[in-house]
This record gives structure tokens, C-alpha cells and sequence, in this order.
């Protein structure tokens, strides 16, 4: 067994602050760790940069590199929204030696488990409640009430499969939920773990 480079996936719903945990872990050099940039089918967000938020590729693009088995897994995470992880983003972090960060959806987290059971470790982050996680989707003021009101229906079905993670974390307190993020990746970083068979 050998220290291999790992899989950090963080999935929740919309809002419960996973992004926040994420972008804390990265500025932590002992994990070693570099961000796994999606790929996704809308269109860039203000502020949103391509290459560096995600992978802006349209949907006609992101439906050809489905044909083409480019991704390791891949969601139409809300209808007519498609995004995953394509494979050579992967190999691209590990060829550097670090260790990846997923910030993803509960379903292509799994996925990932799936295929790399040994080398994953998936934390689902817990809002505190659906009508908390509604109150900072509407702060964040970047969906459209319509759009809000698809991510919190979609954030009860995400909840039921938060016991499917190898680890939980509930973020009613930021400083807390960071401490436990950090020592639960670090843990893991440093485990020896058989290589997992290619699936
Ligand atoms: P947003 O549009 O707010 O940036 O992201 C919408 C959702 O897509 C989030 O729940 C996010 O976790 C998910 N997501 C982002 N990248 C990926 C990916 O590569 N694969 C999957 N399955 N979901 C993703």
C-alpha cells in the first residue's frame, strides 16, 4: 500500500456552504491539494471565468465530449444544465502530484466513489435546515427566484442521500465546520490505500 494521490469530493445542496469549505481547504499547503474545474454547459456568471470557475463548453460541446466518453462523470444537474468532470482534468492534477478537490453534486460525487473507491473520500455538507439554505440563496442574489426555487426543491431529494458519504458535516457554525473539513482531509491525505482497479 502507498500513499497515493487522492479524490476530496464535497457535495451538497445549492448553498449549504460547501464552496466556502472548498476554497478554505486550498489554502491549506500541508493537504496539497489543487480544485477539480468542471466542466459545464450554461454560460459564465458575472465574474465567472472560463478555465478557471469552470469549463465553459455550451451544450452542443458538452454533449459531444458525452459521445466521446471524455468524462469521468457527468450530470444534468438541473434540466438543461449539464456539468462533470472530465477525465483529463483529472490526470492533469495528479500528473502534478496533488491531490484533487471536487466541489460537485451528490450524484457525480458517488459516482467518483464508485469508480475510485479506495482513493475517495466524500464529505456531504449539511445546511442547517432547507428554509436556512433557501435565506443565503436568496442573499447571494445570483439565481433568479425561479432558479432559487429549483435548487431548493432539488435540495430535499440531496439530503436523503447525505448517510451514502463516508463523512457529514453540518455547517451551523463556518469556524467549527472548517477545523473538522481540515482534520477529516488531512487524515485521509496521509492514509496508505491500495490503488483502485480502473472501472
Ligand atoms: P452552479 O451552477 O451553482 O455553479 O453549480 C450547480 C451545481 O452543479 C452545484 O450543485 C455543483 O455542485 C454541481 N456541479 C459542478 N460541477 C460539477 C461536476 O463536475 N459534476 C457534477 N455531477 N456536478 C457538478
Amino acid at each position: 500500500m502507498e500513499v497515493l494521490p487522492k479524490l476530496i469530493v464535497f457535495s451538497a445542496p445549492s448553498g449549504a456552504g460547501k464552496t466556502t469549505l472548498v476554497k478554505h481547504l486550498l489554502t491549506k499547503d500541508d493537504l496539497n491539494l489543487a480544485f477539480s474545474i468542471s466542466a459545464a454547459s450554461r454560460e459564465a456568471r458575472e465574474g465567472e471565468v472560463d478555465g478557471k470557475d469552470y469549463y465553459f463548453l455550451g451544450t452542443k460541446e458538452f454533449k459531444n465530449r458525452i459521445k466521446a466518453k471524455d468524462f469521468l462523470e457527468f450530470e444534468e444537474v438541473y434540466q438543461d444544465q449539464f456539468y462533470g468532470t472530465l477525465k483529463e482534468e483529472v490526470e492533469r492534477l495528479w500528473g502534478q502530484g496533488k491531490n484533487v478537490i471536487f466541489d460537485i453534486d451528490v450524484v457525480g460525487g458517488l459516482r467518483l466513489k464508485e469508480k475510485f473507491p479506495n482513493r475517495t473520500l466524500t464529505i456531504f455538507v449539511k445546511p442547517p435546515s432547507i428554509n436556512e439554505l433557501q435565506i443565503r440563496l436568496k442573499k447571494r442574489k445570483t439565481e433568479t427566484a425561479e432558479k432559487i426555487a429549483m435548487r431548493v426543491a432539488k435540495a430535499s431529494t440531496e439530503m436523503a442521500t447525505a448517510p451514502q458519504f463516508d463523512v457529514i458535516i453540518k455547517n451551523d457554525d463556518l469556524s467549527e465546520a472548517k477545523a473538522l473539513a481540515y482534520q477529516t482531509v488531512l487524515e485521509f491525505i496521509n492514509k496508505k490505500v491500495s490503488d483502485d482497479q480502473a472501472k
